[in-house]
């Protein structure tokens, strides 16, 4: 492929790139943008490998690891659970940061990569290697805690080190020190101790910026990683010199800070303390054990039977969904529920919390595949003033998003996050197994209500028969 058949075609791709990120930013276009990715992707990685800068000699190793790779894509892709693709994002958000680093580290002990350049030239090649690694290497380690703790293998409670923001600063310094020494390297070999040396430290503030983020936090934590990683992807492109890599790192880059100052909204949390990592440890600090402020009472149960008699007598219902609704993939059976109650003329909608679940727009995603239509799911600010003219509000498996204590208790690690005010519609039913806490690791008073009720169970099983007493 002829050079300007290659860069034609990146531009091509590029397009499809942007109008990719246009079409997922709503549900009804979701689909078209995910085929522009495909296609563009397709389109970049043929460009590339029969562009001019692979040889024909390079050709197999590519379509080999491509192979490779591909296969360990598709299983994972076939038989990743619903409820693990948080850690699976995670886990590929950490792939982008090892890549960059292998990159850097190629790139620097390949005596052709950099033989021709002198002067200012080689120092800012220098530079995109180290700044390079160094990303990559933030984004490897943190994804590796976040896949950790998202998967529940490492604990939710954030590690707060004494001096915790001068071993950071101390870490920064050692970082622009050596990056001076490996300016002033003449050889590969002159440079590989403070290169080195900088990744070990890289790797460590990862770890740390991660494993100081209380569970509350996580989502900001996920969509920031997922905006490290295209930096990563961009740190890449600039030491291949593909400035293909370069604009889609930077789309993804970008896309994901836009996302995590949505979250951060969302959470109520300061953008700018998040960027420097280890953020809102004070307010996540876990509440000692008996802690006056924990709620308590007597909750009442009920049972489908009687959460179907609510729901055939209520004129208005919202569905709130969570991240157990996704657990027991109880989205068919909502939507099953749905149809029938709207049948009857009941007025149905679906409200949905931004950190619902375990990654950003988990629950739209949910309901997309049951076929809820769209006009009837609402985001927190645009059904939150409604809840007081609610009849009935079914909160199915979730808990942190719908508790009162956010807004109650300045204490609480959530306090301060927005949240779905469940508690002022007529009745709340919340449909989950027991009275364990949701991923903050919070009690929930709602719970405790006097208009609450719950309906314990795993929430397929629940719903199924709350469907048939709805339809006998
Ligand atoms: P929560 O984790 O707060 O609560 C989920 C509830 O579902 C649990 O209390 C659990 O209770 C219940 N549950 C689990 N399995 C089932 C089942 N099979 N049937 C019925 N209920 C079930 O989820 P929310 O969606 O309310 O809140 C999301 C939380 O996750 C927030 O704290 C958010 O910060 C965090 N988070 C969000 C991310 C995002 O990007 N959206 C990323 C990382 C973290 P029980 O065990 O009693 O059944």
């Amino acid at each position: 492929m002829s050079e300007n058949l290659a860069t034609v075609s990146y531009i091509g791709a590029t397009i499809l790139f942007i109008l990719s990120l246009g079409g997922l930013s709503n549900q009804e276009t979701a689909l078209r943008g995910n085929l522009y990715g495909m296609v563009g992707m397709a389109l970049a990685v043929l460009a590339t490998v029969f562009g001019p800068t692979v040889t024909m000699a390079g050709v197999p190793w590519l379509v080999g690891a491509m192979l490779a790779g591909g296969s360990v894509g598709i299983y994972a892709a076939r038989t990743v659970q619903m409820t693990q693709m948080p850690e699976l994002v995670a886990l590929m958000h950490s792939m982008v940061g090892l890549a960059a680093m292998l990159v850097g580290f190629s790139t620097y002990i390949d005596p052709t990569a950099s033989s021709h350049l002198t002067g200012a030239a080689h120092a800012i090649h220098a530079l995109e290697i180290y700044i390079g690694i160094f990303i990559g290497a933030v984004t490897f380690a943190g994804s590796i805690v976040a896949f950790g703790k998202l998967s529940g293998r490492i604990g939710g409670s954030p590690l707060l080190l004494p001096g915790r923001h001068f071993l950071n600063l101390a870490g920064l310094l050692v970082v622009v020190y050596f990056g001076y020494q490996f300016l002033q390297a003449q050889t590969p070999a002159d440079g590989m101790m403070p290169l080195i040396v900088m990744t070990v430290v890289a790797l460590l503030f990862g770890v740390h910026m991660v494993m100081a983020i209380g569970g509350a936090d996580m989502p900001v934590v996920v969509s920031m990683l997922n905006s490290y990683s295209g930096w990563a992807a961009a740190a890449t492109g600039f030491m291949l010199s593909n400035d293909l890599l370069i604009v889609t790192g930077a789309l993804v880059g970008s896309s994901g800070a836009i996302l995590s100052y949505i979250m951060c909204n969302a959470m109520n949390r300061s953008f700018f303390s998040v960027i420097a990592g280890g953020f809102g440890t004070v307010a996540s600090a876990p509440k000692a054990a008996g802690d006056a402020a924990q709620p308590a009472g007597e909750v009442v149960p009920v049972s489908a039977l009687e959460t179907a008699e609510l729901l055939r007598e209520a004129k208005s219902v919202v569905i709130v969904p969570g991240y157990g609704m996704a657990v027991a993939q109880a989205q068919h059976t909502v939507f099953e529920i749905t149809k029938h109650l709207r049948d009857k003329g009941v007025k149905i909608r679906f409200g949905i919390h931004p950190v619902a679940g375990r990654m950003p727009g988990h629950m739209n995603v949910l309901l997309a595949e049951a076929k809820v239509p769209y006009d009837i799911v609402f985001e927190m600010e645009e059904i939150n003033d409604d809840f007081p003219d609610t009849d009935v509000v079914m909160v199915i498996g979730a808990n942190d998003i719908v508790n009162p204590s956010a807004q109650d208790d300045p204490t609480s690690p959530i306090a301060g996050m927005p949240v779905l005010e469940v508690w002022k519609a007529r009745t709340s039913i919340v449909m989950k197994r027991s009275m364990a806490s949701g991923y903050a690791g919070v009690d929930n008073p709602l719970f405790y209500k006097e208009n609450n009720r719950m309906l314990f169970g795993d929430a397929k099983k629940m719903l199924d028969e709350v469907l048939t007493a709805l339809k006998a």
